[in-house]
Protein backbone atom coordinates (compact mmCIF):
# COMPACT_ATOMS: atom_id res chain seq x y z
CA UNK A 1 0.00 0.00 0.00
CA UNK A 2 1.11 3.85 -0.43
CA UNK A 3 -0.45 6.23 1.75
CA UNK A 4 -1.30 9.59 1.36
CA UNK A 5 2.38 11.43 2.37
CA UNK A 6 0.55 14.66 3.21
CA UNK A 7 -1.18 13.24 5.85
CA UNK A 8 2.33 12.60 7.49
CA UNK A 9 3.49 15.67 7.56
CA UNK A 10 0.35 16.72 10.12
CA UNK A 11 1.50 17.21 14.24
CA UNK A 12 1.33 13.94 16.35
CA UNK A 13 -2.36 15.80 17.78
CA UNK A 14 -4.81 17.44 16.69
CA UNK A 15 -4.73 20.84 19.35
CA UNK A 16 -7.65 20.37 20.98
CA UNK A 17 -6.63 16.53 21.68
CA UNK A 18 -3.15 17.52 22.95
CA UNK A 19 -5.06 20.36 25.34
CA UNK A 20 -7.23 17.32 26.54
CA UNK A 21 -4.04 14.46 26.96
CA UNK A 22 -1.99 17.33 29.28
CA UNK A 23 -5.17 18.11 31.34
CA UNK A 24 -5.78 14.19 31.94
CA UNK A 25 -2.61 13.88 32.71
CA UNK A 26 -2.73 16.72 35.27
CA UNK A 27 -5.85 15.09 36.72
CA UNK A 28 -3.93 11.50 37.63
CA UNK A 29 -1.33 13.61 38.72
CA UNK A 30 -3.40 15.28 41.09
CA UNK A 31 -6.70 14.24 41.76
CA UNK A 32 -7.66 16.46 44.58
CA UNK A 33 -7.09 19.42 42.02
CA UNK A 34 -10.05 21.95 41.00
CA UNK A 35 -9.88 22.40 36.95
CA UNK A 36 -11.50 25.28 35.76
CA UNK A 37 -11.92 24.79 32.05
CA UNK A 38 -11.12 27.14 29.80
CA UNK A 39 -9.85 25.75 26.69
CA UNK A 40 -12.91 24.01 24.93
CA UNK A 41 -14.55 25.02 21.53
CA UNK A 42 -17.73 22.77 23.19
CA UNK A 43 -20.95 24.94 24.14
CA UNK A 44 -22.55 23.79 27.82
CA UNK A 45 -25.32 25.40 27.35
CA UNK A 46 -28.44 22.56 27.07
CA UNK A 47 -30.86 22.89 23.92
CA UNK A 48 -33.20 25.20 23.39
CA UNK A 49 -36.52 24.04 24.42
CA UNK A 50 -38.05 25.08 20.79
CA UNK A 51 -35.47 23.05 18.86
CA UNK A 52 -35.82 19.86 21.85
CA UNK A 53 -39.73 20.14 20.58
CA UNK A 54 -39.58 20.50 16.89
CA UNK A 55 -37.52 17.72 16.55
CA UNK A 56 -39.16 15.88 18.98
CA UNK A 57 -42.28 15.93 16.59
CA UNK A 58 -39.71 15.15 13.92
CA UNK A 59 -39.20 12.23 15.62
CA UNK A 60 -42.54 10.67 16.59
CA UNK A 61 -43.50 11.55 12.65
CA UNK A 62 -41.04 8.60 11.67
CA UNK A 63 -43.64 6.24 13.69
CA UNK A 64 -46.28 6.52 10.68
CA UNK A 65 -45.86 5.10 7.38
CA UNK A 66 -47.32 8.35 5.43
CA UNK A 67 -44.69 10.69 7.29
CA UNK A 68 -41.79 8.63 7.55
CA UNK A 69 -39.13 10.24 6.18
CA UNK A 70 -35.91 8.04 4.23
CA UNK A 71 -33.47 9.80 2.38
CA UNK A 72 -33.99 13.31 1.81
CA UNK A 73 -32.83 15.99 -0.42
CA UNK A 74 -29.13 15.95 -0.55
CA UNK A 75 -29.47 19.60 -0.78
CA UNK A 76 -31.08 19.97 2.35
CA UNK A 77 -35.10 20.19 2.80
CA UNK A 78 -36.48 23.35 1.34
CA UNK A 79 -38.41 24.31 4.69
CA UNK A 80 -35.08 24.54 6.13
CA UNK A 81 -33.22 26.40 2.70
CA UNK A 82 -35.76 28.62 3.03
CA UNK A 83 -35.77 29.58 6.47
CA UNK A 84 -31.50 30.23 6.52
CA UNK A 85 -32.92 32.80 3.72
CA UNK A 86 -35.32 34.41 6.14
CA UNK A 87 -32.16 35.13 8.07
CA UNK A 88 -30.30 36.03 5.86
CA UNK A 89 -33.26 39.04 4.85
CA UNK A 90 -32.69 39.61 8.43
CA UNK A 91 -29.17 41.25 8.08
CA UNK A 92 -30.52 42.80 4.58
CA UNK A 93 -28.76 40.03 2.80
CA UNK A 94 -30.81 38.30 -0.38
CA UNK A 95 -29.92 34.93 -0.60
CA UNK A 96 -32.04 32.27 -2.71
CA UNK A 97 -32.84 28.88 -0.98
CA UNK A 98 -31.11 27.41 -4.65
CA UNK A 99 -27.82 28.49 -3.48
CA UNK A 100 -28.02 26.82 0.07
CA UNK A 101 -26.35 23.40 0.82
CA UNK A 102 -27.33 22.00 4.58
CA UNK A 103 -25.07 19.73 5.96
CA UNK A 104 -23.61 18.24 9.06
CA UNK A 105 -21.14 20.76 10.74
CA UNK A 106 -18.42 23.07 9.58
CA UNK A 107 -15.72 21.27 10.13
CA UNK A 108 -16.92 19.08 7.35
CA UNK A 109 -17.42 21.59 5.17
CA UNK A 110 -14.29 22.95 5.52
CA UNK A 111 -12.68 19.54 4.65
CA UNK A 112 -14.89 18.71 1.78
CA UNK A 113 -14.69 22.33 -0.07
CA UNK A 114 -11.15 20.79 -1.22
CA UNK A 115 -12.70 18.66 -3.39
CA UNK A 116 -13.55 21.82 -5.78
CA UNK A 117 -10.06 23.08 -6.33
CA UNK A 118 -6.71 21.92 -8.37
CA UNK A 119 -4.69 19.71 -5.83
CA UNK A 120 -1.59 22.22 -6.89
CA UNK A 121 -3.83 25.13 -5.43
CA UNK A 122 -2.10 28.13 -3.66
CA UNK A 123 -3.85 28.46 -0.14
CA UNK A 124 -3.62 31.94 1.55
CA UNK A 125 -4.44 31.10 5.29
CA UNK A 126 -4.86 34.03 8.06
CA UNK A 127 -2.50 32.93 10.33
CA UNK A 128 -3.48 32.62 13.41
CA UNK A 129 -6.82 30.72 12.85
CA UNK A 130 -8.84 27.62 13.30
CA UNK A 131 -6.60 24.81 12.82
CA UNK A 132 -8.64 22.58 10.68
CA UNK A 133 -7.86 25.23 7.49
CA UNK A 134 -4.29 24.46 7.88
CA UNK A 135 -4.85 20.79 8.45
CA UNK A 136 -7.02 20.21 5.49
CA UNK A 137 -4.97 22.13 3.08
CA UNK A 138 -1.94 19.86 4.59
CA UNK A 139 -3.72 16.72 4.19
CA UNK A 140 -4.65 18.20 0.47
CA UNK A 141 -0.94 18.48 -0.51
CA UNK A 142 -1.53 22.48 -1.18
CA UNK A 143 0.87 25.28 -1.45
CA UNK A 144 0.36 27.06 1.75
CA UNK A 145 1.08 31.38 2.12
CA UNK A 146 -0.04 32.57 5.16
CA UNK A 147 -1.38 36.32 5.76
CA UNK A 148 0.04 37.44 9.10
CA UNK A 149 -2.28 39.11 11.71
CA UNK A 150 -0.38 40.39 14.83
CA UNK A 151 -1.11 43.18 17.27
CA UNK A 152 -0.19 45.57 14.72
CA UNK A 153 -2.58 44.79 12.63
CA UNK A 154 -5.59 43.67 15.23
CA UNK A 155 -4.83 40.07 14.05
CA UNK A 156 -7.01 41.51 10.82
CA UNK A 157 -4.11 40.90 8.13
CA UNK A 158 -5.34 42.15 4.49
CA UNK A 159 -3.94 41.44 1.27
CA UNK A 160 -0.27 41.78 -0.25
CA UNK A 161 -1.38 42.22 -4.49
CA UNK A 162 2.03 40.61 -4.92
CA UNK A 163 1.36 37.29 -3.23
CA UNK A 164 -0.79 35.27 -5.59
CA UNK A 165 -3.39 32.94 -4.26
CA UNK A 166 -6.51 30.83 -5.73
CA UNK A 167 -7.63 30.01 -2.33
CA UNK A 168 -8.41 32.45 0.40
CA UNK A 169 -9.75 31.01 3.96
CA UNK A 170 -11.17 34.04 6.03
CA UNK A 171 -12.81 33.60 9.49
CA UNK A 172 -14.73 36.30 10.79
CA UNK A 173 -15.16 36.91 13.90
CA UNK A 174 -12.10 35.27 14.22
CA UNK A 175 -11.07 32.25 16.03
CA UNK A 176 -8.96 32.14 18.32
CA UNK A 177 -8.07 35.99 18.71
CA UNK A 178 -11.91 37.33 18.31
CA UNK A 179 -11.49 39.84 15.71
CA UNK A 180 -14.21 40.77 13.13
CA UNK A 181 -13.52 42.12 9.81
CA UNK A 182 -15.46 45.32 8.65
CA UNK A 183 -16.84 46.12 5.82
CA UNK A 184 -14.07 48.54 3.87
CA UNK A 185 -11.35 45.51 4.64
CA UNK A 186 -13.71 42.61 3.54
CA UNK A 187 -13.93 44.86 0.10
CA UNK A 188 -10.47 44.85 -0.04
CA UNK A 189 -10.20 41.13 0.28
CA UNK A 190 -13.43 40.69 -2.61
CA UNK A 191 -11.17 42.80 -4.95
CA UNK A 192 -7.74 40.50 -4.07
CA UNK A 193 -9.99 37.80 -4.72
CA UNK A 194 -11.07 39.50 -8.11
CA UNK A 195 -7.76 40.36 -9.29
CA UNK A 196 -5.98 36.97 -8.50
CA UNK A 197 -9.38 35.06 -9.98
CA UNK A 198 -9.48 33.43 -6.15
CA UNK A 199 -11.81 31.98 -4.59
CA UNK A 200 -12.72 33.48 -0.93
CA UNK A 201 -13.91 30.21 1.78
CA UNK A 202 -15.42 32.32 4.43
CA UNK A 203 -16.25 31.08 7.76
CA UNK A 204 -18.81 32.62 9.70
CA UNK A 205 -19.24 31.00 12.41
CA UNK A 206 -19.36 33.10 14.89
CA UNK A 207 -21.73 35.42 13.07
CA UNK A 208 -23.88 35.42 15.78
CA UNK A 209 -21.80 37.02 18.47
CA UNK A 210 -21.84 40.24 16.65
CA UNK A 211 -22.74 42.92 18.74
CA UNK A 212 -22.05 45.48 16.79
CA UNK A 213 -24.75 45.89 14.26
CA UNK A 214 -22.26 48.15 11.69
CA UNK A 215 -20.37 45.19 11.40
CA UNK A 216 -20.83 42.59 8.75
CA UNK A 217 -22.43 39.35 9.16
CA UNK A 218 -21.92 37.92 5.91
CA UNK A 219 -19.62 38.09 2.77
CA UNK A 220 -22.25 38.60 1.06
CA UNK A 221 -22.93 42.12 2.62
CA UNK A 222 -19.67 42.51 -0.21
CA UNK A 223 -20.39 44.06 -3.36
CA UNK A 224 -18.71 41.93 -5.79
CA UNK A 225 -18.62 38.75 -3.06
CA UNK A 226 -21.10 36.52 -4.92
CA UNK A 227 -18.94 35.96 -7.93
CA UNK A 228 -15.90 34.94 -5.75
CA UNK A 229 -16.94 33.27 -2.23
CA UNK A 230 -17.97 30.59 -0.60
CA UNK A 231 -19.58 31.07 3.10
CA UNK A 232 -19.84 28.58 5.46
CA UNK A 233 -22.08 28.94 8.62
CA UNK A 234 -23.11 26.00 11.14
CA UNK A 235 -25.85 26.05 13.82
CA UNK A 236 -22.89 24.44 16.56
CA UNK A 237 -22.15 27.90 18.32
CA UNK A 238 -25.49 29.81 17.11
CA UNK A 239 -27.53 27.27 19.04
CA UNK A 240 -25.79 24.50 21.06
CA UNK A 241 -25.75 21.91 17.46
CA UNK A 242 -22.24 21.13 18.73
CA UNK A 243 -23.40 17.58 19.68
CA UNK A 244 -26.91 17.82 17.32
CA UNK A 245 -24.84 18.44 14.21
CA UNK A 246 -26.06 21.03 10.97
CA UNK A 247 -24.50 23.61 9.42
CA UNK A 248 -24.56 25.14 5.84
CA UNK A 249 -22.75 26.50 2.57
CA UNK A 250 -23.78 29.26 0.38
CA UNK A 251 -22.08 28.73 -3.20
CA UNK A 252 -23.98 31.15 -5.45
CA UNK A 253 -24.90 30.09 -8.91
CA UNK A 254 -22.95 33.10 -10.36
CA UNK A 255 -19.96 31.93 -8.98
CA UNK A 256 -18.21 30.39 -12.17
CA UNK A 257 -14.30 29.84 -13.06
CA UNK A 258 -13.27 28.83 -16.49
CA UNK A 259 -16.75 28.46 -17.68
CA UNK A 260 -17.80 25.82 -14.96
CA UNK A 261 -20.17 26.42 -12.18
CA UNK A 262 -18.76 25.87 -8.73
CA UNK A 263 -22.61 25.48 -7.76
CA UNK A 264 -23.02 22.39 -10.03
CA UNK A 265 -19.72 20.96 -9.10
CA UNK A 266 -20.60 21.12 -5.15
CA UNK A 267 -23.68 19.53 -6.21
CA UNK A 268 -22.36 16.96 -8.45
CA UNK A 269 -19.50 16.05 -5.13
CA UNK A 270 -22.43 16.08 -2.64
CA UNK A 271 -24.50 13.68 -4.69
CA UNK A 272 -21.96 10.85 -4.77
CA UNK A 273 -20.29 11.50 -1.47
CA UNK A 274 -22.94 12.98 1.02
CA UNK A 275 -26.47 11.04 1.50
CA UNK A 276 -28.45 14.21 3.54
CA UNK A 277 -28.61 15.54 6.91
CA UNK A 278 -31.15 13.86 9.39
CA UNK A 279 -34.95 15.16 8.63
CA UNK A 280 -34.70 15.53 12.53
CA UNK A 281 -31.67 17.56 13.14
CA UNK A 282 -33.01 19.78 10.01
CA UNK A 283 -36.46 20.25 11.80
CA UNK A 284 -34.64 21.46 15.08
CA UNK A 285 -32.27 23.53 12.89
CA UNK A 286 -35.49 25.25 11.45
CA UNK A 287 -37.24 26.00 14.63
CA UNK A 288 -33.54 27.97 15.42
CA UNK A 289 -35.29 30.92 13.05
CA UNK A 290 -38.76 30.63 14.71
CA UNK A 291 -39.45 33.65 16.61
CA UNK A 292 -39.36 31.76 19.65
CA UNK A 293 -36.35 29.96 18.74
CA UNK A 294 -34.37 33.18 18.01
CA UNK A 295 -35.62 34.74 21.09
CA UNK A 296 -34.80 31.52 23.40
CA UNK A 297 -30.98 31.00 21.28
CA UNK A 298 -30.29 34.37 21.75
CA UNK A 299 -30.09 34.39 25.12
CA UNK A 300 -27.27 31.80 25.48
CA UNK A 301 -25.72 33.63 22.86
CA UNK A 302 -25.87 36.57 25.49
CA UNK A 303 -25.07 34.17 28.10
CA UNK A 304 -21.69 33.45 27.01
CA UNK A 305 -21.03 37.09 25.75
CA UNK A 306 -21.18 37.77 29.69
CA UNK A 307 -18.80 35.28 30.28
CA UNK A 308 -16.24 36.94 27.62
CA UNK A 309 -17.09 40.30 29.66
CA UNK A 310 -16.33 38.54 32.96
CA UNK A 311 -12.55 36.71 31.32
CA UNK A 312 -11.70 40.47 29.58
CA UNK A 313 -12.27 42.53 32.77
CA UNK A 314 -10.64 39.88 35.46
CA UNK A 315 -7.68 39.48 33.19
CA UNK A 316 -7.03 43.32 32.49
CA UNK A 317 -7.17 43.68 35.91
CA UNK A 318 -4.09 41.43 36.65
CA UNK A 319 -2.53 44.12 34.31
CA UNK A 320 -1.82 41.44 30.98
CA UNK A 321 -3.06 42.77 27.33
CA UNK A 322 -6.39 41.48 25.95
CA UNK A 323 -8.49 41.52 22.64
CA UNK A 324 -11.35 40.11 21.01
CA UNK A 325 -14.10 38.91 23.21
CA UNK A 326 -16.40 41.57 22.18
CA UNK A 327 -18.06 39.83 18.88
CA UNK A 328 -16.77 36.40 19.59
CA UNK A 329 -16.67 33.99 22.68
CA UNK A 330 -13.02 34.41 22.87
CA UNK A 331 -10.51 36.48 24.92
CA UNK A 332 -7.44 36.58 23.44
CA UNK A 333 -4.06 37.27 25.89
CA UNK A 334 -0.80 38.48 25.55
CA UNK A 335 1.38 36.38 27.61
CA UNK A 336 3.27 38.43 29.80
CA UNK A 337 7.14 38.22 30.13
CA UNK A 338 7.22 36.65 27.06
CA UNK A 339 6.30 33.34 27.99
CA UNK A 340 5.49 31.13 25.27
CA UNK A 341 2.40 29.83 24.96
CA UNK A 342 2.12 26.24 25.75
CA UNK A 343 4.81 27.38 29.08
CA UNK A 344 2.38 29.62 30.00
CA UNK A 345 -0.48 27.05 29.60
CA UNK A 346 1.45 24.66 31.53
CA UNK A 347 1.90 27.10 34.11
CA UNK A 348 -1.99 28.33 34.54
CA UNK A 349 -2.81 24.80 34.32
CA UNK A 350 -0.32 23.62 36.91
CA UNK A 351 -1.06 26.56 39.89
CA UNK A 352 -4.15 27.52 39.24
CA UNK A 353 -6.14 25.07 37.59
CA UNK A 354 -7.12 27.07 34.81
CA UNK A 355 -7.21 25.10 31.39
CA UNK A 356 -6.54 27.64 28.34
CA UNK A 357 -5.91 27.04 24.63
CA UNK A 358 -2.39 27.90 23.59
CA UNK A 359 -2.07 30.32 20.71
CA UNK A 360 0.75 28.64 18.98
CA UNK A 361 -1.72 26.08 18.56
CA UNK A 362 -3.79 28.29 16.08
CA UNK A 363 -0.59 29.10 13.84
CA UNK A 364 3.41 30.45 14.80
CA UNK A 365 1.51 34.12 14.78
CA UNK A 366 -0.02 32.76 17.88
CA UNK A 367 3.15 31.98 19.83
CA UNK A 368 3.08 34.27 23.18
CA UNK A 369 -0.50 34.43 23.25
CA UNK A 370 -3.26 32.15 24.62
CA UNK A 371 -7.21 31.88 23.86
CA UNK A 372 -9.72 32.03 26.75
CA UNK A 373 -12.70 30.24 26.06
CA UNK A 374 -16.27 32.11 27.40
CA UNK A 375 -18.37 28.45 26.71
CA UNK A 376 -18.53 27.16 30.32
CA UNK A 377 -20.66 27.69 32.99
CA UNK A 378 -21.26 30.75 34.85
CA UNK A 379 -20.29 29.18 37.78
CA UNK A 380 -17.42 27.97 36.07
CA UNK A 381 -16.59 31.30 34.37
CA UNK A 382 -16.76 33.73 37.70
CA UNK A 383 -14.65 31.08 39.86
CA UNK A 384 -11.70 31.33 36.84
CA UNK A 385 -12.25 35.19 36.81
CA UNK A 386 -11.80 35.72 40.38
CA UNK A 387 -8.51 33.46 40.34
CA UNK A 388 -7.68 35.17 37.11
CA UNK A 389 -7.80 39.09 38.41
CA UNK A 390 -6.03 38.29 41.50
CA UNK A 391 -3.14 36.21 39.30
CA UNK A 392 0.20 37.05 39.96
CA UNK A 393 1.98 37.29 36.56
CA UNK A 394 5.49 38.07 38.04
CA UNK A 395 5.33 34.97 40.11
CA UNK A 396 4.03 33.32 37.29
CA UNK A 397 7.42 34.57 35.30
CA UNK A 398 9.62 33.47 38.44
CA UNK A 399 8.22 29.63 37.96
CA UNK A 400 9.11 29.94 34.86
CA UNK A 401 13.03 31.53 35.21
CA UNK A 402 13.67 28.63 38.35
CA UNK A 403 11.84 26.21 35.92
CA UNK A 404 8.64 26.18 37.77
N1 LIG B 1 -15.28 26.97 12.05
C1 LIG B 1 -14.73 27.52 13.13
C2 LIG B 1 -14.06 28.83 13.00
C3 LIG B 1 -14.81 26.87 14.38
O1 LIG B 1 -14.24 27.44 15.44
C4 LIG B 1 -15.48 25.64 14.46
C5 LIG B 1 -15.57 24.89 15.72
O2 LIG B 1 -15.04 25.22 16.73
C6 LIG B 1 -16.02 25.09 13.31
C7 LIG B 1 -15.91 25.78 12.12
C8 LIG B 1 -16.67 23.74 13.32
O3 LIG B 1 -18.01 23.82 13.53
P1 LIG B 1 -18.98 22.55 13.42
O4 LIG B 1 -19.32 22.15 14.82
O5 LIG B 1 -20.14 23.03 12.65
O6 LIG B 1 -18.24 21.45 12.71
Amino acid sequence: MRLNENITKLEQNYLFAEIAMRVRRHREEHPEAEILSLGINDVTRPLAPAVCDAMSVAAQEMRHADRFHGYGDVQGEMFLRRAICGYYRTFKVGIEPEDVFVSDGAKSDLANLCDLFAPDSTVLLPNPVYPVFYDTSVMAGRRIVFARGTKENGFLPMPQEHIHADLIYLCSPNNPTGAVYTRAQLQAWVEYAHAHQACIIYDAAYEAYIRNAALPRSIFEIAGAETCAIEINSFSKMAGFTGVRCSWVIVPRALTTGGQSLHRLWMRRQATKYNGTSYIVQRGAAAVFSAEGQRQVRMDVQYYMENADLIRNALRRSGVFTTGGEHAPYVWMECPYHLRSWDCFERLLRYHGIVSSPGAGFGAQGEGWLRFSSFGSRETIELAAHKLSALDWDQLALWQASGG
